[in-house]
Order: structure tokens, then sequence, then C-alpha cells
């Protein structure tokens, strides 16, 4: 921290991740102490100083002020299945802490529509008929694909929740929304626009994805929300379950929470810095929010490398917030 600030305890962590997800083998940031608790500031390394000022925003607010009081004890919460093959999809929907709903990335380069078709019926199989089962492309597809896929992937899967940002644009979005029955999600359209209402204005969404970080904190997003006036999906930007207790805080205080929640992500990590994981329970995470535990932090510690690249990235955010 530069300046008259008083310094602030702040743990910088590295933790592998059991299967590869967004490209990462091993999930990165830093942990900052304040009066309310511990707060994360993980913004991924390809977020420039000026995206990642709402993440240490979220973090900060996390840490200072803590979050709203919650409407709810529990939160539903699907499992996420990356884009392996149908025997791991299988065992992850199994091994899920009894999720009802699961996210199925798709759109993954290199792969084609066979293995997409093979991981969805081995997620149908191993969730049963009464199961939700969702898609995400990351904005993967063309328009053309898109059209051509989804009805395809509908299918295999038994019928689709939703498929979420299945294209970039929002202009195509609202293409697809028009042109196919399959619910579409907003993702990429909310968090990482300069303007989170063009999906609303082009009708171009059924379910806003809102992540905490990437939106500034809990209360942004709840007022976010409210503006938006779409039902929400909480889910989490791959963090700790120090990260991932806003997420459920956020989940926790919303009026209305129609689906099923992205925030069974601790599953993802192989330690976690708390004693006692945000974990789904009958496929539902329990609202609260755990202590971090001392040596589970240190165990997870970056090496002096990363946690010099880290202290200069929270000074340079950190610049960007004050001025
Ligand atoms: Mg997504």
């Amino acid at each position: 921290m530069i300046g008259a600030r008083p310094a602030r305890e702040v743990l910088t962590y590295a933790i592998p991740l059991r299967t590869r997800f967004r490209g990462l083998t091993v999930r990165d940031g830093v942990l900052l102490r304040g009066p309310a608790g511990w707060g994360e500031f993980s913004p991924f390394w390809d977020y420039d100083d000026d995206e990642s000022a709402a993440w240490l925003r979220a973090a900060l607010e996390a840490a200072d002020e803590g979050w709203p009081a919650p409407v709810r004890d529990r939160v539903p919460v699907n499992v996420t299945i990356p884009a392996v093959g149908a025997a791991d999809a299988h065992r992850l929907v199994t091994a899920s802490g009894g999720c009802r709903t699961a996210k199925v990335k798709v759109a993954e380069r290199g792969q084609d529509i066979g293995q997409e078709i093979a991981r969805l019926e081995a997620v149908r199989d191993a969730l049963g008929a009464d199961g939700a089962i969702r898609v995400d492309a990351n904005g993967g597809w063309d328009l053309e694909t898109a059209l051509a896929r989804l009805p395809v992937l509908d299918r295999a899967a038994g019928g689709l929740e939703y498929a979420e940002q299945p294209v970039a644009a929002v202009g195509d979005l609202a293409v697809l929304r028009r042109r196919l029955e399959i619910p579409i999600a907003a993702d990429e359209s909310i968090r990482r626009a300069e303007d989170p209402m063009a999906v609303v204005r082009a009708e171009a969404a059924d379910v806003v994805v809102l992540k905490v970080q990437p939106l500034g904190g809990v209360r942004a997003c709840l007022a976010l929300a409210e503006q938006v006036g779409l039902p929400v999906v909480v889910s989490s930007a791959l963090e700790t379950s120090v990260g991932l207790a806003a997420g459920v805080a956020l989940a926790a205080a919303l009026p209305d929470l129609p689906y099923a929640c992205g925030l069974a992500t601790a599953q993802l990590f192989t330690a976690d810095v708390v004693d006692d994981p945000l974990l789904p329970v009958d496929g539902a995470i329990p609202v609260r929010r755990p202590d971090l535990a001392p040596d589970r932090a240190a165990a997870a510690a970056a090496d002096v490398d990363l946690i010099a690249r880290w202290s200069a990235r929270l000074d340079a955010v950190q610049g960007t917030v004050d001025a």
C-alpha cells in the first residue's frame, strides 16, 4: 500500500486447481484484512489496472464494511463441469455434494460437437431426469455456430435450462433469443461491458450472471440486480472460500433467487485458506462466512516472486481507485 494509508495485513496465495480451468492450472491472488474480516482481490492477469479496480472495491467492502443481512440461510448451487471427457464429467456430477444443477462448459478451442454431446449425455446420465443442465460457451461461438449447435446440445442434454453467453455480442444474443426456444443468460456482456444495461435494452437475455469481484462488491451487485430487473444467477470468479463468501452473501441477500448459483467452485481447488471451505451440502451452500485459517493460508502462500508481482499490482490498482 502507498502513501499515508496504514499498513494492511495482506496474504498472497497460489493454489493448484484440480482441473485446468479458464486456461489456468494454478489460481493466485491476495487476501486483505480489515475491521470486518478478510477480503479477496484476485483479478485474472489478463485484466488491466482499470478493470481490476472493481475487484479491489469488492475486496475492500468485504474487509472494511462487511455485507448486507441475508434473507435466506442456504444457496442452491450448480456443479461446474469443465471441458473434460465424458467419464470425468460423470464423476464430477456424482461427487458434487448433491448438486441438482450442472453447468457444462462448451465451445472449448480444439474440441468438436461430438465431445460436447458426449459430455452432456454423461452429465444427464449422472444427474438423472429431474436435474437441470445449462451450458456456458464464454462467448466462444459465432452466431451461425450457436444457431446450429444449441438445438443439438439441447437434445443431447435432454433439455437445457439456459445457454450462458453463447456468443460475445449483445446484438447476437438478442438474435439467438428471438430465434431459439432456449433461454439465454448474459455473463461477460454484463461484467466486462461498459454498459451492463445494453443487454436489457436489446432484450438480449432472460437471465443475468453477476459476479461480486468484477462488479465491485455485494452492494454494487444488489443495485445492478434491481436496475436490470431480470433473474440473477450469482457466480464466483474462481476464488478461495474468502472470496466465495462475498458471492454467498450476495446470493443470500437478493430478494429472489430462482436459479442455482455458480458458487460451488471451492471443489475446483486442491486446497483452501479456511478450515471449512464453502462446499455444497445436499446441493446448497449454507450461508456463513468462514474464518481464514492462518496455517492453511501459510501452506497456500505464493513464492517471493509472485508476492512481489501482486504487491506491485495492488499498488497500481489502488492508484486507480484513489485517483
Ligand atoms: Mg460464464
